[in-house]
Order: structure tokens, then sequence, then C-alpha cells
């Protein structure tokens, strides 16, 4: 399948042919341009790639959760010690990854 790029905003389109006209930024067929093959799998890597960084927010998220639920129970110092590292470093890398997805938007890679 092939994957065509709107010269104007950036949308991509996958199929046989560009579309008739841009569903992001409505400029004709004419603006579309075929990626490479070499592009086009950039794209879907890149994609895939931004997924699974989702896929690690969620499961951060649900460890901070689950820390914090730990940290309110309050049971003894030990767990309360572990339930704190493990906040600390699901906070660090929420943060982290955030800050990594908005380079990757800033450089046009999921483009
Ligand atoms: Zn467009």
């Amino acid at each position: 399948m092939a994957l065509w790029k709107c010269q104007v905003c950036g949308y991509i389109h996958e199929g046989p042919e560009p579309p008739e006209k841009c569903p992001k930024c409505g400029a004709p067929k004419e603006k579309f341009k075929q990626l490479s093959d070499q592009e086009a799998e950039l794209v879907l890597r890149s994609r895939k790639t931004n997924y699974l960084h989702m896929k690690a927010l969620n499961i951060l998220r649900e460890l901070l959760e689950v820390a914090e639920e730990i940290i309110k129970d309050n049971l003894d110092p030990g767990c309360v010690k572990i339930a704190n590292e493990e906040k600390e470093f699901a906070i660090t890398t929420i943060q982290k990854i955030m800050a990594e997805l908005e380079t990757h938007m800033k450089k046009g890679k999921w483009g």
C-alpha cells in the first residue's frame, strides 16, 4: 500500500492513489507526493514507536496509582520506602517520555 503526503500540511494518506483533496487542509490531489519505500517505512516505524511510548505511559500511570495506594495504606516503613521509589521512577519516566514525544512532534518525525 502506497503512502501519500500532503505537501501543504503533512497529512498522510494510505491507498493506491492520493485523495481528491486533503481531509485536513483541503489542498487538491496535485499537492500529494508519493513517499518512497524508505520514507514510508520510516513513517510506519515512527508511528509504531509513538504507539509503544503511549503504551509505556499507561503502564507507568498504573504503577503510579499502585505506589500511591501503598503509601496511603502506610503498613510499614519498608513498604512505603519502596513505594516512594516506584512513585519517583514513574513520575520521572513519564516526564522523560512526554519530553521525547514533544521533540519528535517538533521535528515532524511522525509526519
Ligand atoms: Zn493537507
